[in-house]
């Protein structure tokens, strides 16, 4: 007999269950599960909904590690339980916390599908019945007993991508995200069709271990010409930083001016970890390509190939935060580990 998916529903806060304030026009969180009543679709689903909020739930500008670990607990928590999970979450960090979750939960085994909208729930033009619906029939969609989807995804405007691959791109269109050096994983039309090359076939047979430890003595940066010496120097010399990730141009260039490498190299002797991330929004970083990147290369410059800069920070952070040694910290970042890059 076919058995009901079990889907649980975790409200973090964000558009979907905003709602305007009446004196000041602005929207702000507002109790989800009354909001909830107003989709009555959710009962014609073919699976059982159990949701849950955070006590106070947050514009997802306010997401921080400390809320990254409540969400990675409930799921660790939930996980027997529950077939799958649906993350309501704001859509302005929400490739960050993807990525982030992806890299403290391994061994998934099951859907995490974080999703959201640019229109609260309650609004008539609302895009937020789409997304949950179609996120929800996502994470209980299963074959032969077993999840198809086993990793951390988002949903978003008819497509499902790998969740650490995306990256928000427009604050305005319903079609907010992209995926620019992933195919999605499926795509929601008549039908929904999944795209079986690209999803995760995996079958760990490990317990999941949800890692909580997570280093955030780190920085962007992304060059500009103009990006001067007294800078870039004062940024290396922030206490206790471990690691940067430098935004650079095109294939990985950067510029081959001395006090530039001198610069990177004094850092990196000091133990400071720098990745090397295009501030292109599609392809990879190669270094050696150009001259301009050849001695970056050569000073230990680690590379973050076709990561997002969201999948970079994160993994930087989790990597620290998991205390990797220094002789393994490159072959480790340059590595795909959650499907993060190519
Ligand atoms: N500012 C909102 C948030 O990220 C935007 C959204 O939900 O789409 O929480």
């Amino acid at each position: 007999m076919h058995s009901k998916a079990n889907i649980l529903l975790l409200y973090t806060g964000g558009t979907i269950g905003m709602m305007k304030d009446f004196e000041t026009g602005a929207l702000k969180a507002f109790n989800f599960k009354k909001l909830l009543q107003r989709i009555p679709e959710l009962k014609q689903l073919d699976c059982t909904i159990e949701t849950l909020s955070f006590e106070k739930p947050i514009d997802s500008s306010n997401m921080n590690l400390q809320r990254w670990v409540e969400m990675a607990e409930v799921i660790e928590q939930k996980y027997e339980e529950f077939d799958g999970f649906v993350i309501l979450h704001g859509s302005d960090t929400m490739s960050y916390s993807a990525s982030a979750l992806s890299f403290m939960l391994e061994n998934l085994a099951k859907p995490v599908i974080f999703t959201g909208s640019q229109l609260p729930i309650g609004d008539l033009r609302t895009d937020a019945k789409e997304n949950l619906i179609t996120a929800i029939q996502i994470a209980s969609l299963k074959q032969k007993g077993k999840s198809v989807f086993r990793e951390v995804c988002l949903y978003f405007e008819y497509k499902l991508y790998r969740g650490n691959r995306t990256t928000k791109i427009n604050a305005e269109h319903f079609n907010a995200f992209r995926s620019p050096n992933f195919p999605p994983l499926a795509e929601s039309g008549v039908h929904l069709k999944v795209n079986n090359e690209t999803i995760s076939t995996k079958i760990s047979t490990k317990r999941l271990v949800v890692h909580k430890e997570m280093d955030s003595n780190v920085v962007i940066v992304k060059m500009f010409p103009g990006l001067n010496e007294t800078v870039l120097s004062a940024l290396f010399e922030i206490p206790n930083l471990k690691g940067i990730i430098l935004e650079t141009y095109g294939a990985g260039n950067a510029p081959t001016e001395e006090w530039f490498i001198s610069t990177l190299k004094k850092a990196i002797k000091k133990g400071i970890y720098v990745i090397n991330v295009t501030q292109c929004s599609g392809g990879s970083v190669n270094m050696g390509q150009y001259e301009t990147s050849t001695y970056l290369k050569k000073i230990g410059v680690i590379s973050g190939k076709d990561i997002t800069t969201e999948a970079a920070i994160t993994k930087l952070m989790y990597l620290l935060g998991q205390n990797v040694s220094a002789k393994v910290f490159k072959t480790i970042f340059e590595t795909p580990l959650r499907g993060e890059l190519s």
